[in-house]
């Protein structure tokens, strides 16, 4: 086996939380170790796919993109960019529209989800999210796809399509593996335990958010909803509890059997208290190299121009072997 092709996505959209950097990003740091290349995409377009406001995408692309490298992405050792930069993206997306089942896209939790958030308009855009997921990692036919559990059901399907297309034109594209974190794949909303921390539609109080100062996390973590008992320990019955277990085991890279034994006996307060403090200390760092790198739009560009240079290089060949397979334009 050689290196691995590597390849995530993450929206530009709203404030990226807790749950962002414990399932996603935090797994994109050190993937710049072992793929070849990992290749990070900042996904403006799949953000239309809900009510936003265009002023405020800008912003908070920058944002994305600033947190993402003070989180540890290097430009120097992972291809960072944006997504509209690459067109190859939009136009794989018609041509694997071709191999995607209808069906298939209606079974999607994540749209049946959004869509019954939505108040003005569900846009098509967000029942075809999976096909332009599908097409940015398959342009790069990538093998590993590091995300959080809540993806599970869209890599299923982009290998579908990848299975799909091979079958039907002839073998050009690669069937991803995901890789989901073993502990913190998801993160719940500090307030309803039940639902997972989320960019758009979650509660404010139950959303840890990257940039927040320690008070605002310490607030947050103080008043997460627990369960009647007293016991620290995980199960089906104290979701609130689990998530900061799993939460508290990612922040100080400790075993969630640890974190049980630790705090054997300890109240509530005190175990509440002990995680606001281990996710001040994770989040820091990231909040204060952030203030230094966020100015700077113009090294944001730069950085972001040279992934889309790399990126291009890549995707442009996929993209001309699927149209040859497929017939589309003149012969070569
Ligand atoms: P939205 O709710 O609008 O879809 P989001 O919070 O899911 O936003 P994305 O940019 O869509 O943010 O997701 C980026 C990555 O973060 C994905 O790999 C996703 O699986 C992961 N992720 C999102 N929420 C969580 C969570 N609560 N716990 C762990 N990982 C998560
Ligand atoms: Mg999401």
């Amino acid at each position: 086996m050689g290196a691995p092709v590597i390849f995530s996505g993450i929206q530009p959209t709203g404030r990226k939380h807790l749950g962002n950097y414990i399932g996603a990003i935090r797994q994109y740091v050190e993937a710049q170790e072992r793929g070849e290349p990992a290749i990070f995409c900042i996904v403006d377009l799949h953000a239309i796919s809900v009510a936003y406001d265009p002023a405020e995408l800008r912003e908070r692309f920058y944002d994305t993109t600033a947190i993402l490298l003070a989180a540890g992405l290097d430009p120097a050792r992972c291809i960072l960019f944006r997504q509209s930069d690459v067109r190859e993206h939009t136009e794989l997306t018609w041509l694997l529209s071709a191999v995607t089942a209808h069906g298939d896209l209606n079974r999607m939790h994540q749209f049946k989800d959004k869509s019954s958030r939505q108040r003005e308009l569900i846009s098509a855009a967000l029942f075809f999210y999976p096909v332009l997921m599908a097409a940015d990692v398959l342009a790069y036919r990538a093998t590993e796809v590091p995300v959080g559990d809540d993806q599970r059901q869209h890599v299923e399907l982009m290998r579908e399509i990848a299975r799909r297309f091979n079958e039907r034109f002839g073998e050009a594209l690669v069937v991803p593996e995901f890789r989901i974190p073993e502990v913190g794949a998801r993160i719940m909303d500090l307030q309803d335990p039940e639902r997972k921390m989320s960019t758009t539609g979650a509660t404010e109080a139950g959303t840890v958010y990257v940039l927040d100062e320690p008070d605002a996390i310490r607030k947050k973590l103080g008043s997460a909803v627990t369960d009647s008992g007293r016991e620290v320990r995980r199960g089906e019955d104290k979701a609130g509890i689990t998530n900061l277990i799993d939460v508290l085991a990612v922040a100080r890279g400790a075993d969630p059997a640890e974190i049980e034994r630790e705090f054997d006996g300890a109240g509530y307060g005190d175990f509440k208290e002990a995680v606001a403090e281990g996710v001040v200390e994770l989040l820091a760092p990231v909040r204060e190299r952030y203030a230094e790198l966020r100015p700077d739009e113009a090294a944001l560009e730069a950085a972001l121009a040279e992934g889309a240079g790399k990126a291009r290089a890549i995707a442009a060949k996929t993209l001309e072997e699927v149209c040859d397979r497929m017939g589309i334009g003149g012969p070569r």
